[in-house]
């Protein structure tokens, strides 16, 4: 399922940065989840829960927000934030729309 190894890359990431931190229990977790992706927060937040039993995350909420993504339009150049899964350019209507960021989800912030 992809939302469940979503779940374990994030526990790996907060868990190597808590260990860095010699910080032994993390209380919090906050990602942001691009606009386009398919995850749904709700099932990333199953899988978090079942992922994270007896790891250092063991307590953690996850707190998934939703952000917008830089994107570009082949057609005509335009570079604009996409805001909604629906790809289209909102100058020229083009579907042939590219998306600038290279991750599908990032870390916002840890709070151990
Ligand atoms: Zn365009």
């Amino acid at each position: 399922v992809h939302e469940f190894s979503l779940a374990q890359s994030i526990l790996e990431i907060i868990c190597s940065e808590a260990e860095k931190h010699q910080a032994n229990h993390i209380i919090k977790v906050g990602v942001a989840l691009g606009v386009i992706s398919h995850v749904a927060p709700e099932s990333l937040n199953y899988c978090f829960d079942l992922a994270k039993e007896g790891t250092p995350a063991g307590q953690a909420e996850l707190v998934i927000r939703r952000v917008p993504l830089p994107a570009s339009c082949a057609d005509c150049g335009n570079k604009f934030t996409l805001h909604s899964a629906k790809l289209n350019c909102p100058v020229c209507g083009s579907s042939a729309v590219g998306i600038l960021a290279e991750q599908e989800l990032m870390i916002d912030y840890i709070e151990v």
